[in-house]
């Protein structure tokens, strides 16, 4: 298949489709800015058939509240300059 054919594929156009259903957590989720809920492939289908909770959750939480002071200065450095 061309990779043209594989993006227009119905399994394709259904990973988009499951993709789109965010997990109820993250709606509140004070990182999801910086996670948006993790790779897909590491989310659960719920019954309903949409990307659920990422397995990873809890380390992927603690990860991003741990590098977002940094990240916030890598952002500022890049804008502003400097070392
Ligand atoms: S840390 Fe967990 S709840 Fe927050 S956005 Fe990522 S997967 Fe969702």
């Amino acid at each position: 298949m061309s990779v043209a054919e594989i993006a227009e594929s119905d399994k394709m156009r259904e990973f988009r489709t499951t993709s789109l259903h965010g997990d109820e957590r993250c709606r509140d989720c004070d990182v999801f800015y910086l996670c948006r809920g993790g790779c897909r492939r590491d989310r659960d289908l719920s019954v309903s058939g949409s990307a659920g909770e990422n397995i990873y959750c809890d380390a992927l939480y603690n990860f991003y509240k741990y590098a977002e002071p940094y990240l916030a200065k890598i952002v500022q450095k890049l804008r502003f300059g400097g070392v």
